[in-house]
């Protein structure tokens, strides 16, 4: 078994030939090898896989008359005259002659004696390169190609250009790449094809080596090449991998053992009857495939996505009613002590009467008092236990846990999840868990990142819900603004003010929460404003926010602890000062904070003038939208993938062909193939199985192959 196990985890033999060092290659000493390595190129794969950035088209022509300088041409000139430089920095000039008018090459480095040779008064060569206008007449500097005119067709019509470091030209490029596709050419017979056939057909993609052959000797120029089918299936090629990755994650875990919960409705029928609102479709369907996911005898793992006020609270109610109807307990964790405190009044307002014992635990609860809420936990009194990381600890022993949700992912770390995870009652089963997410992303990145998760998506608002007025303000009319927030007092009106650091910095000059407070004290009378911010205590914060949420201040100053689903329907008002300094994402969710209630809310964006180009893009973009997703879009596009949720924790993964940004289709076609592929192929052992394996070698699938090699 074990020797079987090592016979499946190396690498096939036959790929040997493309995991060679680069050395390897004609050409390629160690000093241009250590450069490639500079660019993450160390194997002869990484060759093939280091795609163009543009391709110059070498115009054929007669004459350079009627050129289109800058343009790249090929033409047969007669050499003129020689003209030496005159001068330092004064170019050396050969003056020629094509069919139809007298122009100059020019060398800006010139060996007398090479160039003579190279260009002999009277005779004809053939050159390409870059025409340019100088002081109103053509040239030529140093051309790419100078050739007798019998062997002109050794110059390339399109000319691929590799992004490079200094010290590797392009014709190094285009050497050790033709010795790396020579390479493929040999063994790609004995490769078989890994895409669905039925795909290729449809798309009309070339095969894998035809594929890598054209890219690298393209026949046409760079905008047709990006769409060319031979690029497409290259990048899908990459997109493939990367989803079978994903989709054999996900059906390990789909094979993991989970317990079956099929709650009879009882609870959930009484909850929505008492709503004061009706569910809206996405609602219903979401909790929907929660509840179906639960009855199933696997673990579910599920990521529900949704906007700012979408109403996720209710379809994570109806998730853990499903467990309490089995008499089973479920659990709700959030990142902070406000978050927690709101989560469970919103909770226990829903549920109230239905008869479920909803309780509160964080790192506040001590002594008795905690020990009393462990025991209830224990013997099963409790259903539903709301908290924050207090949850994880280890003497927290639940009776029956059937369903963990959790709030904000991107707060805890996987192993966190995992904790909650191993607490169930019979810890060989994984718990169903729940992710949910307010921060839309993209639906690329979603699939990237997620893959290997079952989503659901609520993408519908509760109606009624008027748009939030959202302004631009510079900070030199502060005065103006505060004149506003008193008007808005007087009419019984809250407003947040968000700041975005606590501490005076030196350095950067945000103004800091404390600073404003005392400021609008000042302005607006101290009984009126409330503070709360990370440096305060658990107390302090949740006194300040209930202050505010019985009325007793009006205006709530605040960093960022209120970024994420604080919930007060009377503020209807967020001011947020220096907002250039604030992300697309965090301007979004902050803003979500109003307009929850049918009153019509305001947003005020302050900002300290002058606007760099991005920052006044960003806040265009709130201003113009209050579609989470549309965004989230946006703000890929400003800051591509890898900046989007910052690279190092996000496992946004780093392609080296396909774009994230412009292939969703791919990705998502990608995906479907890679788990259909999977449910009748499980173990890719059929041909196309073994195929499947190369690729996940050619594109360091590693994690895949492990998956493989232990299963
Ligand atoms: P999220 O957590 O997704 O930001 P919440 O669950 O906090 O949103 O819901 C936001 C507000 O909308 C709450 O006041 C909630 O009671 C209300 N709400 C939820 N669903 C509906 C609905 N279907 N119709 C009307 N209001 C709703
Ligand atoms: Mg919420």
């Amino acid at each position: 078994m074990v020797a079987d196990d090592w016979r499946i985890m190396s690498r096939p033999e036959t790929l040997s030939p493309l995991f060679a060092t680069l050395e390897s290659l004609d050409g390629v000493g160690a000093k241009t090898a250590q450069l490639f390595g500079n660019l993450d190129i160390s194997r002869v794969k990484d060759m093939l896989f280091h795609l163009p950035v543009s391709i110059i088209h070498r115009r054929l022509c007669e004459s350079v008359h009627g050129a289109n300088p800058p343009e790249f041409v090929t033409v047969v000139v007669h050499i003129v005259e020689h003209l030496p430089q005159r001068g330092k920095g004064r170019p050396y000039r050969i003056v020629v002659k094509d069919n139809v008018q007298q122009w100059s090459l020019v060398f800006f480095k010139a060996y007398e004696k090479q160039l003579q040779n190279l260009f002999p008064i009277g005779k004809k060569v053939v050159v390409s390169g870059r025409i340019e206008l100088f002081d109103g007449s053509l040239q030529m500097a140093h051309p790419d190609y100078v050739l007798p005119v019998p062997k002109s067709s050794v110059i390339p019509q399109y000319e691929p250009i590799y992004a490079t470091t200094a010290g590797l030209g392009q014709k190094i490029w285009q050497k050790s790449i033709n010795g790396a596709l020579l390479r493929a050419c040999q063994l790609a017979p004995t490769l078989g094809e890994w895409i669905d056939p039925a795909l290729i057909i449809r798309k009309k993609w070339p095969s894998w080596y035809e594929a890598l052959h054209l890219v690298h000797h393209p026949k046409n120029e760079s905008v047709v090449y990006h769409e060319s089918p031979a690029f497409q299936r290259l990048c899908y090629d990459e997109l493939f991998a990367h989803q079978l990755t994903l989709a054999l994650a996900r059906s390990r875990r789909r094979c993991q053992q989970g317990v079956v919960t099929k709650g009879g409705g009882h609870l959930r029928s009484k909850l929505l009857a008492q709503l004061p609102f009706v569910p809206t479709k996405a609602q219903l369907r979401t909790s929907n495939e929660i509840i179906y996911d639960m009855a199933a005898p696997m673990r579910m793992n599920r990521l529900l996505q949704g906007d700012v006020g979408s109403g996720k609270t209710l379809v994570a109610l109806i998730a853990l009613l499903n467990a309490v109807e089995v008499s089973g307990q479920g659990a709700l964790m959030v990142p902070t002590e406000i978050l927690a405190h709101q989560h469970y009044y919103h909770l226990q307002e829903m549920a109230k009467g239905l008869g479920v014992n909803i309780v509160l635990l964080t790192g506040r609860d001590k002594g008795s008092e905690r020990m009393k809420k462990l025991a209830d936990l224990a013997d099963g009194s409790i259903d539903i236990l709301v908290g924050t990381h207090a949850l994880f600890q280890s003497d927290v022993c639940f009776y029956d846990l059937r369903l963990a949700i959790i709030d904000e992912q991107h707060r805890f770390g996987v192993s966190q999840r995992m904790m909650l995870g191993a607490k169930g009652a019979r810890p060989e089963l994984g718990i169903d868990t729940l992710v949910m997410t307010a921060t839309p992303i993209p639906r690329s990145l979603t699939l990237a990142i997620h893959g290997d998760s079952d989503i659901s998506i609520l993408d519908e608002k509760p109606p009624g819900r008027k748009a939030i007025k959202t302004a631009m303000i510079s900070l030199s009319r502060l005065d103006e603004v505060v004149n506003h927030l008193k008007e808005a007092i007087k009419k019984g009106r809250q407003a947040y003010w968000v700041c975005p650091l606590v501490e005076q910095s030196e350095l950067v000059h945000y103004t800091s929460a404390e600073e404003r407070y005392n400021y609008l004290c000042a302005a607006l009378g101290e009984h009126c404003v409330g503070l709360v911010h990370g440096q305060m205590n658990g107390n302090q914060k949740d006194q300040a926010v209930a202050d505010f949420v019985a009325g007793k201040t009006q205006i709530l100053v605040a960093t960022t602890v209120i970024e994420v689903g604080v919930n007060i329907l009377n503020a209807t008002i967020i001011v947020i000062e220096q907002a250039e300094a604030f992300g697309l994402a965090q301007l979004h969710q902050l803003r979500g904070r109003v307009g929850r209630g049918s009153e019509q809310a305001t947003c005020l964006l302050l900002y300290r003038a002058p606007l760099s180009q991005t920052a006044s893009r960003r806040l265009h973009i709130i201003r113009e939208s209050e579609d989470g997703f549309r965004i989230a879009e946006e703000d890929l596009a400003i800051r591509g993938a890898g900046d989007l949720i910052g690279t190092a924790q996000s496992g946004a993964p780093r392609f080296r062909m396909a774009d994230l940004e412009k292939q969703t289709n791919l990705m998502a076609l990608a995906q479907s193939d890679a788990r259909h592929f999977l449910e009748t192929d499980p173990d890719l052992s059929s041909r196309r199985g073994r195929a499947i394996r190369a690729l996940l070698w050619l594109l360091d699938q590693d994690r895949a192959i492990r998956m493989i090699g232990i299963s």
